[in-house]
């Protein structure tokens, strides 16, 4: 099958022929339909999170199942799936008590050590990165990082609850656990941080500030439900948000994973506010904190992982608020694009441009 393999890191995206194994246990095999290009495998194909090249990378993935493992109970040939890469054991304290983004045993998703690889290359391991490997026609994935979906969600908007909304949304529902009539402020407007406004905007926001450097962003974050925005270039981000609340907000996103707007989102807060931190930094990234703010001003700081999401749960929520027309998920879809485009659609997200690309041609 044709995928689109790492070779090195920093060096691109090459369409080649690999294997793909045949399912085993719980594993289904997947047909791919559509795969996002979520900033995060950007970040992966260029420097080392644990996943080492050679690789298949894509984490937001939506498809049809095409053959399914001995064990699996979820799924049937002909399904509609989309997938995620929080993987969980089922099993362990945190899973039970429905934690499964702190689950114990992730590994348990994975094949043993010394089984056969689910990819491979002239007979040497390729790695399914994440336990989806999307950007390929097919993936092999553990039934637990799978969730059935109505076939009536098209596979571009479907492909995006697998990370970009269960961790945008998720960050405002279940992280920050927004209230109706509060104030929130969202720093940068990708993939991501427009679905933390749709999550503010669920919740209840009473206003929700939109900041990006990219005019087209703000436009766009306006028809997720923005109330205000602010164009960061020209204007003090934080001063622009203390003058729009009268002192600051409830609470802060920082969606990017600079150094920089991440003290932004702790300036920005009012008294008792909360800044959670979603965008993933280099390795030689630092924030300074002064305990005093926290203290006279009792301010909060938490990091957020993939939105607090529970996949089974939260998946099938949004795609029921999508088909009902209460989340925009067809204007995140910037383009559809051909495996052979990540490169070059990578280089148009660098510029802050798109806000998702979506793999739809293999
Ligand atoms: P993206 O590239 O689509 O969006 C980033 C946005 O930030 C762009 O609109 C860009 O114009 C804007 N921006 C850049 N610099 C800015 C600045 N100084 N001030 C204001 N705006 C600025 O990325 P994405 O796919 O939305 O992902 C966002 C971040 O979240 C990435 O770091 C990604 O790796 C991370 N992420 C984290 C998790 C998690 O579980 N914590 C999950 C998914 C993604
Ligand atoms: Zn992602």
């Amino acid at each position: 099958m044709k995928a689109a393999v790492v070779n090195a890191f920093g060096g691109g995206f090459a369409v080649e022929d690999i294997e793909i194994d045949e399912p085993r246990g719980r594993e289904v095999l997947v047909d791919i339909k559509a795969s996002g290009l979520c900033h995060s495998d950007l970040h992966f194909s260029v420097s080392n999170f644990g996943m080492e090249p050679p690789m298949v990378l894509g984490h937001e993935i939506a498809g049809v199942v095409a053959a399914i493992g001995p064990d699996v109970t979820e799924f049937s040939v002909g399904d509609h799936v989309v997938g995620s890469l929080v993987q969980f054991c089922g099993a362990c304290q945190a899973c039970l008590s429905g934690d499964t983004v702190r689950c114990a045993h992730p590994e348990a998703t994975l094949r043993a050590p010394g089984e056969p690889p689910r990819l491979s290359r002239g007979g040497e391991p390729v790695l399914a990165a994440m336990g989806t490997a999307g950007f390929a026609e097919q993936a092999l994935v553990h039934e637990n990082q799978l969730v059935g979906i109505d076939h009536a969600v098209p596979f571009a908007e479907a492909s995006v609850l697998g990370c970009g909304t269960i961790t945008g949304a998720g960050a405002a529902i279940n992280s920050a656990g927004v209230r109706p009539g509060q104030t929130v402020a969202v720093i940068g407007l990708g993939g991501v941080g427009l679905n933390v406004v749709s999550g503010a905007r669920l919740a209840g926001a009473a206003r929700v500030i939109g900041i990006d450097l990219n005019d087209e962003k703000l436009e766009l974050a306006r028809a997720f439900g923005a109330t205000d925005v602010v164009n960061g270039r020209n204007v003090d981000a934080v001063a622009a948000v203390q003058e729009l609340t009268g002192g600051g907000v409830d609470h802060a996103f920082e969606v990017i994973g600079r150094q920089e707007t991440a003290m932004q989102a702790i300036a920005m807060l009012g008294v008792g506010g909360t800044a959670s931190l979603i965008g993933i930094h280099g390795a030689d990234s630092k924030i300074e904190l002064d305990p005093n703010d926290f203290l006279r001003w009792q301010k909060k700081v938490q990091g957020v992982y993939m939105g607090h999401a529970n996949i089974k749960r939260d998946i099938p929520f949004y795609a029921s608020l999508f088909l009902q027309g209460r989340l925009n998920l067809t204007d995140l879809v910037s383009a559809e694009i051909a495996l052979g485009d990540i490169d070059e659609a990578y280089e148009q997200l660098r510029t802050g441009r798109t806000a998702r690309s979506v793999i739809t041609r293999f």
